[in-house]
């Protein structure tokens, strides 16, 4: 695959960054993945919006505008043979000596790849995933789309050993998104999801989601389940740019409502895929 990496398109076995990158030392950047159906970016200005605020939220200039970051992402979308594919793209601090001190006067580092987007998997749309509730041992700017994923990585790991597929995280009694996505409660036919605050990542997918069920007439409300609400609701969904919305029948071993994908899940993932058509 070509990636991008300050500047240039190079084979990815190619690009090379400095040990002294502060990515690659304290975890100093921010991060974007964006989807890409049929060569083209979806909801490409919202995760632009995003980028922007990840920057603003650690303090790093945004190196690029839109239009500059717009033609990046379309030149290696047609140099990754267009299709489907997921986008990475980080900005990092930029290479200085190590010190937890803002460097001056130093240029942010900017890559991008291209890997495969994988189609969701059948089973996962007929029988639902497993997940498993554990602690949100996160930081408190989880609004920050940060490349420093090391908590959401021990709580995916933590999932993927109870042989689950994603990891719901609790805070205070409640219910904040999963390690890698954000999450839903259905609840006597109401959607609920936690408000945007500085607990959860502000999702591309779950403004969708919000979007298409105001359109659509359903019941959603921004508000967070306590523990034992998400374990008595009807309905459980994860979310994100790569899995799209994903219904959860078996949390912590036991079954969520009947078992199977719930009827509000059926309804969403159809207006999902309506719009996916739409714009396309
Ligand atoms: N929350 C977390 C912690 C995530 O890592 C992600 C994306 N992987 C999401 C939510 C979903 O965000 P989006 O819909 O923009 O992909």
């Amino acid at each position: 695959p070509t990636v991008y990496l300050n500047g240039e398109f190079l084979p990815a076995d190619k690009a090379q960054v400095s040990v002294y990158d502060r990515g690659y030392l304290l975890g100093d950047g921010v991060y974007e993945v964006i989807p890409v159906y049929a060569g083209k970016a979806f909801l490409l200005e919202r995760h632009l919006q995003r980028l922007q605020n990840s920057l603003h939220g650690v303090r790093i200039e945004n190196p690029h505008s839109n239009e500059q970051w717009t033609q990046i992402i379309e030149d290696l979308i047609a140099k990754n043979n267009n299709g489907d594919q997921s986008l990475y793209l980080q900005v990092t601090r930029g290479v200085a000596p190590r010190d937890h001190i803002f460097p001056v006067g130093v240029a942010p580092s900017v890559f991008l790849m291209s890997n495969p987007l994988l189609p969701v998997a059948e089973s996962w749309k007929i029988e639902g995933i497993k997940a498993i509730t554990t602690a949100d041992i996160r930081w408190m700017r989880c609004d920050i789309k940060a490349i420093t994923l090391l908590a959401n990585s021990l709580m995916k790991q933590q999932a993927q050993d109870a042989g689950a597929q994603e990891a719901l995280l609790i805070r205070d009694n409640y219910l904040t998104e999963g390690s890698a996505s954000n999450a839903y409660a259905v609840i006597d036919g109401v959607i609920f999801t936690a408000p945007k605050d500085e607990k959860v990542l502000p999702g591309i997918t779950r403004d969708l989601i919000i979007e298409l069920a105001a359109k659509a007439d359903m019941p959603l409300h921004e508000r967070a389940v306590s523990e034992s609400a998400l374990r008595n609701a009807d309905e459980i969904w994860i979310s994100s740019s790569t899995k799209e919305v994903v219904p959860v029948t078996l949390l912590d071993g036991e079954i969520v409502g009947s078992g199977k994908p719930g009827p509000i899940w059926q309804q969403m993932h159809a207006l999902f895929q309506q719009y996916k058509q739409e714009v396309a």
